[in-house]
């Protein structure tokens, strides 16, 4: 793109990296050498490897490094070949070198100084507000279809919405074009071709949403896009800012919208700790994660806390994020947490949120009895909250860091420190009041009882949804209502379980039964959150 822009105005540029073909490769090396080129794009992994040797008999003015909190470890996104460019710029016999990011914080400014110069650089550091940015953030619930709802906001308009998995992709831009949307899937296991369509069709046509993971986006300079919408926590706030920065670079008012929940977290820490780092890097990931995760929980502007973040200070209250625009209502729930630690207490800081609910709420499971748990001061002392507060509990303890996740535990919560004093009843909290759900429009006049989740009939309603349209039936056909409310207050887990609900024959349950039983499991992993 930057090749293609700069030619247009006459400046002769080309670019070497994987994609280029011998020809071009030929072309560039004849200009380089004729002394027509002014500027040369190289990837890192060519400019380190020995055939760029070429290099050293040119004379090079200037070098610049694009991206360069890549270069250091601290960065959120360190990549090796990077380490290497300190060395290039010496083989450059000093070159005048330029180091641009667009973010990092201070310990990663210091470490990319240190890398890449031998004396302390001259440093500038630029805001870090974008004024124009709206911030908003809000637990998942039903991301399917907040994230539709969000998006139906924005008729006409360019979007991109960052999703965590590949698959998850696919499926949003299966269900926004299904709404009549032109959505497209983008991430690294596509073929090229596919790839450079999609980013085509998003930089060149009007309103095309891109759901992606996080490998697009570099070096996209689109000036009009709308929003950028985050299907799952990033894994730093550096890693965020830069993906939101993609929105509204003309200036004029655009949105970063972002819905997270406790699967995120755990699912980001699991991969941090299977990653290759170093224990010290690992830790730092971590740390990184916690401070994404309490912006998201914060009840104050999350402008001022995002640009406190990277060392700036921001007087009074944006008035352009969510939590100013519409405060967020907190409550006390001091006696909750306590309640909710001692259940992770007096369990052995061995499980997971479901089983902690349901220790605190009193349910009769096989898991209860396998552990005795029934027979636990704290069994059924949480009566007066439901499964979604709890999980708003929950997920906002381990938010402020009085529970970890752990990791070889499977997502076993673990008390922390800073528990202690709320155990002893010598701090109160008060925690943020979840937005209650926008009500479900529903065809049928079935009530739904006050215990259900509502994140998990939404999920058997899609379900029964997908079904029906594979079958070419309504939706009522495969089954009513009222099975998917037992459905949600039984949590069959097997088949037999799934065969005793009311309206499922043994025809139904082959045909149905698998479907909805990894419905229930997802939905019940999900609401985790
Ligand atoms: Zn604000």
């Amino acid at each position: 793109d930057q090749v293609s822009a700069l030619r247009a105005v006459g400046v002769e540029a080309g670019s070497l990296n994987s994609s280029t073909t011998p020809e071009e490769a030929d072309r560039i090396f004849g200009a380089l050498e004729d002394g027509r080129l002014r500027l040369l794009y190289l990837s890192p992994e060519r400019l380190a490897s020995s055939n760029a040797r070429f290099l050293d008999d040119l004379k090079v003015d200037l070098l610049a490094i694009d991206e360069a909190h890549c270069v250091s470890q601290w960065g959120h996104d360190f990549r090796p070949e990077y380490e290497q460019l300190g060395d290039v710029r010496r083989r450059l016999g000093d070159v005048q070198t330029i180091a641009l990011t667009a973010t990092a914080d201070a310990a990663t400014r210091d470490d990319i100084a240190g890398r890449l110069f031998d004396a302390p650089p001259h440093t500038v550091v630029h805001g870090f507000d974008r004024p124009n940015l709206r911030l908003a953030m809000q637990p998942k619930n039903s991301p399917r279809r907040q994230i539709a709802d969000f998006v139906a906001r924005y008729p006409g308009e360019s979007g991109i919405v960052y999703c965590n998995s590949r698959k998850q992709t696919e499926q949003l831009a299966q269900d926004l074009s299904a709404k009549g949307l032109t959505a497209l899937s983008y991430h690294a296991g596509m073929m090229t071709e596919a790839r450079e369509d999609a980013q085509d069709r998003f930089l060149k046509e009007d309103g095309v949403i891109v759901c992606a993971t996080v490998a697009f986006g570099m070096g996209i300079d689109k000036p009009d896009v709308r929003y950028v919408a985050h299907a799952g926590l990033p894994k730093s706030i550096e890693a965020y800012y830069q993906e939101i920065g993609r929105a509204g670079r003309d200036g004029a008012p655009a949105t970063a919208w972002m819905i997270y929940g406790l699967q995120d977290v755990i699912k980001l820490r699991q991969m941090m700790q299977s990653s290759q780092g170093s224990e010290q890097h690992k830790r730092l990931e971590q740390h990184r994660l916690n401070a994404m995760l309490g912006l998201c929980e914060i009840t104050s502007c999350r402008r001022q806390s995002l640009l406190q973040y990277f060392g700036e200070d921001y007087p009074q209250p944006c008035g352009n994020c969510d939590s100013c625009l519409d405060p967020a209502k907190t409550w006390d729930a001091t006696e909750a947490c306590r309640m909710a630690l001692s259940a992770v207490a007096r369990t052995g800081e061995r499980f997971g949120v479901n089983h902690l609910i349901d220790v605190l709420r009193g349910k009769e499971t096989d898991k209860m009895w396998q552990f005795e748990h029934h027979l636990l001061p704290t069994f059924g002392v949480g009566t007066a909250l439901d499964n979604n507060q709890w999980r708003s509990v929950f997920r906002q303890l381990v938010g402020r860091s009085y529970l970890s996740v752990d990791l070889e535990g499977y997502g076993a919560l673990k008390l922390q420190e800073q528990c202690r004093a709320l155990l002893r009843g010598e701090v109160s909290i008060a925690l943020r009041e979840d937005q209650k759900q926008k009500v479900v429009k529903r065809q049928t006049k079935t009530p739904l009882p006050e215990e259900v989740d509502v994140g998990l009939w939404e999920a058997l309603r899609e379900c029964r949804r997908e079904q029906a349209e594979e079958q070419g039936v309504p939706p009522y056909v495969i089954f009513h209502d009222s099975t998917l409310i037992e459905m949600c207050t039984l949590l069959p887990q097997t088949q037999d379980e799934f065969a005793n609900l009311t309206g499922v024959g043994e025809r139904k349950l082959l045909k149905y039964g698998d479907a909805f039983l990894a419905a229930i499991r997802r939905a019940q992993d999900e609401a985790a959150t």
